[in-house]
């Protein structure tokens, strides 16, 4: 048991490593992510994998990010102004976020890479993408990429277990997980993995597990996503009828806080909940007051005289 809370110098009464906070003291300023599309499909999908995407899927689970009809540039500048509105000024990290940005040809990953790089005030590049589409000859350019720039691969994994993945139809295996980290972790990339919370069967302790199992790895950093069931979706239909059941708010902060105990404290945090739609979102609809929500999981980690890492047992 860790018994001082490392992060008793970050602003806010944070007590996790936040990306905020991480992003500052690496470039000394505001970073914003700013959310892209360029226009990939994803292999369970087309097909390739599977056909209809994984359950809770609305369009490439990118809701957030720029519109394919636009080049690159035309979103950049576009998701730029909209968040201007908030920080006038800073530097940015464009991010790859709708469907499975290495499920290309190397050249457009290249292409879309490049163009990224070139835009003004740009930090860094961050791509999303699925664990089991990343070859080693994609591996290899990405490595390149890391030593240019700061880059983060972000997997989705989701979760450790192979049978809530199977009832997901995520189309990949724990293992196809472990084979895309190695191949990334091999080459000194940094690496982001989102895990979500609430999936249909998945127990309280199946959700620590799947953290136990990634605070053995070396991550990055992390995203902790609470199930969004949204209209249009097979899942949709599933809570409909009544197959299972959306998480309560409590359960949601006590879940986080007990994950937070087990990351290591170096790992950072760059996510402890989603960004609904207010026009496609079933449940659960609590979560559309996102600061209430990280205010109740500081709340908590402060009555646990918490903080993230300290039932971490490992190296760091
Ligand atoms: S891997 Fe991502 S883009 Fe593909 S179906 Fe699943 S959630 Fe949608």
């Amino acid at each position: 048991m860790n018994t001082e809370n490392p992060f008793s110098h970050i602003g806010g009464g944070k007590r996790y490593y936040t990306q905020n906070y991480m992003l500052r003291e690496k470039f000394g300023c505001k970073v914003i992510k700013i959310s892209l599309n360029a226009g990939m499909t994803c292999p369970n999908l087309d097909g390739t994998k599977g056909t209809g995407g994984c359950t809770y899927c609305s369009s490439g689970s990118g809701d957030f990010a720029g519109c394919p009809a636009q080049s690159v540039t035309e979103q950049f500048y576009a998701v730029k102004k909209l968040m201007n509105e908030k920080w006038s000024e800073g530097k940015y990290i464009p991010y790859f976020q709708a469907n499975t940005n290495t499920y290309a040809p190397l050249e457009k990953i290249r292409s879309m890479t490049a163009k990224a790089l070139s835009l003004p005030d740009v930090c860094g590049i961050a791509i999303s993408t699925r664990p089991d589409c990343i070859s080693e000859e994609t591996a290899d350019y990405l490595a390149e990429l890391s030593r240019k720039t700061y880059l983060t691969v972000e997997l989705g994994l989701q979760t450790v277990y192979d049978e809530t993945a199977a009832k997901i139809n995520r189309c990949h295996t724990y293992a196809d997980f472990l084979a895309g980290y190695k191949l990334l972790h091999d080459r000194n990339i940094n690496i982001c993995v989102h895990l979500i919370n609430g999936l249909p069967g998945e127990t309280h302790e199946m959700m620590l597990e799947s953290v136990r199992k990634m605070s053995e790895l070396k991550l990055h950093s992390i995203k902790l996503h609470l199930l969004h069931i949204i209209k249009g979706t097979v899942m949709a239909e599933q809570y409909e009828n009544g197959e299972f059941e959306a998480m309560t708010p409590e359960d949601y902060v006590n879940t986080v806080c007990d994950q937070l105990e087990l990351l290591p404290p170096d790992v950072c945090i760059q996510r402890l909940t989603g960004d609904g739609n207010r026009e496609t979102l079933i449940a659960p609809l609590w979560s559309l007051k996102k600061f209430v929500v990280m205010n109740e999981i500081d709340k908590e980690l402060r009555r646990r005289n918490s903080w993230q890492g300290k039932k971490y047992g490992g190296q760091i």
